[in-house]
């Protein structure tokens, strides 16, 4: 049965009888929405110095499945110049179908580089919100600077949006988020809001938890404000999954199907590229970007091929596994193709945006050593390969970005990651939670504790917020923002702390 809470097709587009293969563009005068379908906002993504991908979902009753039915609806779309759109430079009609969700991706191309442009969406007599995109610069072009942000970690019940209400006003190129963009646990009493549904299974319920998330107005605000580029961690799925074995050891058949749900809903609610369309429980989402001649960016996903983590998961004393020659995150197509373009690129700076922390923290105080067995500390021998790779200066600048662990915290990477007196090999900056574990304080006793004696940490923060950074030939600048409060509305926001990387000088100073 359909669910038309607010809404209705005309008699004639509801015909079972509907001639596929007709054109549809004459029949979308007849389309009628009493409500506007456009409830999930619009955004685009994955920017090239000619195109980008555009973004919307019909949803109507964005909770409950989306409202839209099982007839295919043609969707209009079109690039201007302005933000009236007066001047269309690009336009055309895109299928959405219920095989996905009415989602629209359209990779539009032919656009010229490094400029900023606006886009609409039209289904029948409805027209969406007005989304703001930017393309990249032209490969191989002299850049002065490239602004971005990015994000993770955006749990909806322990926390509000704030932080997106401020980033959307920030001056960027374009934003990344490193993961964790809805979480499957089930609904739970007294938080800040409530999950829709149980434990996500089925592709209804990861698409319904989209919709949730999606029908947030800040986070609608900061993916039309400019363009993004995502990867995905484990909460897209579930939590701590490595490769096919679950949290809890299902069997792997069974996640399988769980896996193949969860990405396809990831597909279908990001702006993401044709190449990323899940095969089943398989989905392309490492990808390489490259901004003019200045910067490289290589996302990886050290989910979808990762062996299990070893010692028994979460934090655990260290046990042989850890050392292990056969554990690895990015499995070796991904291990291969990362160090080979990193090898091969010429930029000034290469940053690896991925998901969890690369520098090692013992989070036992004290002579005891304790490590987070799902971070790149349970995989010492493939981060010691990539470590030592930047070693190599096949490639200048590398920078890790991570998110995952809902603090701030900037890293000094040194060649042995232990040995604070072998040469610091790269630099990364881990950012906070958007919403994940709510307000948080500036430091909590137990992180100072940890603070202290790991001695490869620059700066650690429990609040709320996101990372703004900015890259110039010379050096690359990141602005920890942090908000004071997301248990409810309204806190300004604040940089915390600055720091500055110089070309040629791994490790972060303090700005
Ligand atoms: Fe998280
Ligand atoms: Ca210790």
């Amino acid at each position: 049965m359909l669910s038309r809470r607010d809404f209705f097709y005309s008699t004639l587009a509801l015909s079972a009888a509907w001639p596929r293969r007709v054109s549809l563009a004459g029949m979308q005068r007849a389309l009628r929405f009493s409500a506007s379908p456009f409830t999930l906002g619009v955004a685009s993504g994955d920017p090239s110095p000619d195109g980008v991908v555009l973004w919307t979902r019909l949803a109507p009753d964005p909770l409950h499945g989306g409202g839209m039915g099982r007839e295919p609806v043609d969707v209009q779309w079109r690039v201007g110049v302005d933000d009236r759109m007066a001047r269309v430079v690009k336009s055309g009609t895109a299928v959405a179908s219920s095989a996905w969700a009415h989602t629209v991706h359209v990779e539009v191309s032919g656009l010229e580089p490094q400029r900023w442009y606006w886009y609409q969406f039209q289904a029948g007599n409805e027209l969406s919100p007005v989304g703001r995109t930017r393309t990249f610069p032209a490969a191989g072009s002299p850049v002065d600077k490239m602004r971005f942000a990015f994000v993770s970690c955006q749990h909806y019940e322990q926390g509000l949006y704030t932080a997106f209400e401020h980033m959307a006003h920030e001056d960027l190129d374009f934003a990344m988020h490193l993961g964790d963009y809805i979480y499957e646990n089930p609904a739970s009493d007294n938080r800040v809001r409530r999950h829709v549904g149980g434990e996500l299974m089925t592709l209804e319920d990861y698409r319904n938890r989209y919709a949730q998330y999606r029908s947030d107005p800040a986070l609608q605000a900061v993916h039309a404000a400019f363009p993004w580029i995502v990867v995905w961690d484990d909460h897209e799925v579930d939590n701590n999954y490595a490769g096919f074995i679950s949290e809890h050891d299902d069997p792997v058949e069974e996640f399988a199907k769980r896996r193949a749900a969860g990405y396809q809903a990831y597909y279908e609610h990001m702006p993401l590229r044709r190449a990323s369309i899940p095969h089943g429980p398989l989905m392309q989402i490492y990808r390489p970007f490259a901004y003019g001649n200045l910067a490289n960016m290589f996302m990886l996903d050290t989910r979808q091929f990762r062996t299990d983590q070893p010692c028994g998961d979460n934090v655990k004393p260290v046990c042989a596994a850890v050392s292990s020659p056969k554990a690895t995150l990015m499995g070796p197509t991904q291990e291969r193709w990362l160090t080979s373009s990193l090898a091969r690129s010429s930029a000034p700076w290469n940053i690896i945006g991925q998901q969890i922390m690369m520098g090692r923290l013992d989070r036992m105080p004290g002579p005891e050593v304790r490590l987070s067995m799902d971070k790149w500390d349970g995989y010492e021998v493939e981060r010691a390969r990539l470590l030592k790779f930047f070693a190599g200066r096949q490639a200048s600048n590398p920078v890790v970005l991570a998110g995952d662990i809902h603090n701030n915290w900037v890293n000094d990477l040194h060649l042995e990651i232990a040995n604070v007196k072998s040469p610091i090999v790269a630099t990364e900056f881990v950012g906070t939670s958007v919403s994940t574990t709510g307000d948080g304080s500036d430091i909590p006793p137990a992180l100072k504790a940890i603070v202290e004696e790991n001695e490869s940490v620059r700066f650690c923060n429990d609040q709320r917020g996101y990372v703004r950074c900015e890259v110039e030939k010379g050096h690359m600048r990141t602005d920890y923002r942090v908000v004071d409060y997301v248990t409810r509305p309204g806190s300004p926001i604040k940089t915390r702390a600055s720091f500055v990387v110089e070309n040629g000088k791994a490790g972060a100073q303090k700005a």
